[in-house]
């Protein structure tokens, strides 16, 4: 066995009630005037931060939307300067996180994280922002936050058409880390925990969302899933993701589960024994049959129709999604790739 792995700067406080934990974590590093963030659905979060936090609490943004776009970034940073802020705490999704991740690697301001989804986000160091409808990404240990804080109560509100699709992005960064051409021993170990955790757990979360122990697991498994993306690798699956996300403005989360099934039975004859590793994290047979079943169970999107594609675009996004080179064990030819697309199209039972 030969292989090289290099943790992250993750600092974590998780469990039930974690929150109350965030002043004296503040303190501990001299993180005085805090800017929070939030979407506007989560002003209520926010407001309870930083009444919690108190005069540390110099004010709140809580403009966060998809996508980081630049101008979003340049408001919130005029805020944070007029207010003279040294640090932002972001509670809620992968969009707030990833508006405090930009802001510290434009102006090396601080950031803490509270996730209230199972983006995962803050376990990368992977930033993204939007500018005249062009997204760029990268990596930069710089975003990584300087402690997250999981508590799983902030997730009881989360709604179950949200919950579903969002687990199933987070299981999506821990299956292609256990499938990847030439697995991570310790990557792989924890995406099958990732696994393991979230497929035990999302039927309960949308059937029962105030059941804090299937949200424990959740969100256990989502912190797990961000560290196997944050230190292992990418392949098609998410290749198609961005595409369709970036050219046909499709909905992050459910974009993940609805390919997910396919992305596997597309690699599984070219990574067997990593295929078979996800079967068993989730208990099943067959990793996409069961992955198939299991987005049935937590999602009511469930192939691309059901987020705005059309039989047209299918073409193009096979284009556009092999334009370049894409690092994947089964090769990546634009006439799988569309075989791929119009079977999520159909949303048919995929064979492995
Ligand atoms: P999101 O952050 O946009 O949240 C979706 C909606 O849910 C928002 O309206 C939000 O306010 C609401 N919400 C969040 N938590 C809630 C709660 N507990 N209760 C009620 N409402 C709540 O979506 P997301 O799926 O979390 O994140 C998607 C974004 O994150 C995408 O832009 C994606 O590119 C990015 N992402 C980045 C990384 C990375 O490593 N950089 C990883 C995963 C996702």
């Amino acid at each position: 066995m030969k292989f090289e792995f290099a943790a992250l700067p993750w600092q974590i406080i998780f469990g039930a009630g974690a929150l109350q934990r965030l002043p004296e974590e503040l303190d501990r590093r001299n993180l005085g005037r805090v800017l929070v963030l939030s979407t506007p659905e989560q002003r209520h979060h926010a407001d309870a931060v930083a009444t919690l936090i108190g005069p540390r609490s110099v004010g709140i943004f809580d403009q966060a939307v998809m996508h980081v776009p630049t101008t979003t970034v340049a408001a919130a940073h005029e805020l944070a300067q007029s207010l003279e802020a040294d640090c932002t705490v972001s509670i809620g999704g992968g969009s707030t996180t990833g508006l405090g991740k930009v802001l510290a690697l434009k102006y090396d301001l601080a950031n803490v994280a509270i996730p209230t989804t199972y983006a995962g986000s803050e376990m990368t160091n992977i930033w993204g922002m939007t500018e005249d409808g062009k997204k760029t990404t990268g990596r930069d240990n710089k975003v990584v936050p300087r402690f997250s804080i999981y508590d799983p109560e902030l997730t009881l509100d989360l709604p179950a058409a949200i919950s579903g699709p969002s687990g199933i992005n987070a299981m999506a960064q821990a299956v292609v880390n256990v499938t990847a051409s030439e697995p991570n021993p310790i990557i792989s170990a924890l995406a099958s925990d990732a696994i393991r955790a979230l497929a035990g757990s999302l039927a309960t979360v949308v059937t029962e969302p105030h059941n804090l122990e299937a949200r424990t697991q959740a969100l256990y498994g989502a912190c797990l899933a961000g560290a196997a993306l944050g230190t292992g690798v990418t392949s098609l699956h998410h290749r198609l993701c961005h595409t369709l996300g970036g050219s046909f403005n499709t909905p992050h989360a459910d974009t993940h589960a609805i390919l997910l099934a396919y992305s596997v039975a597309y690699n599984s004859a070219a990574v067997p024994e990593g295929t078979r590793r996800v079967a068993e994290a989730m208990g099943v047979a067959d990793a996409a049959q069961g992955i198939y079943d299991l987005v049935r169970q937590v999602s009511q999107k469930t192939n691309l129709q059901h987020i705005g594609l059309t039989a047209a675009d299918l073409d193009e996004a096979a284009a556009i999604a092999t334009a370049t080179p894409c690092s994947n064990p089964a090769e990546v030819t634009r006439t799988s790739v569309r075989e791929l697309l119009e079977h999520a199209y159909q949303g048919v039972r995929p064979h492995s």
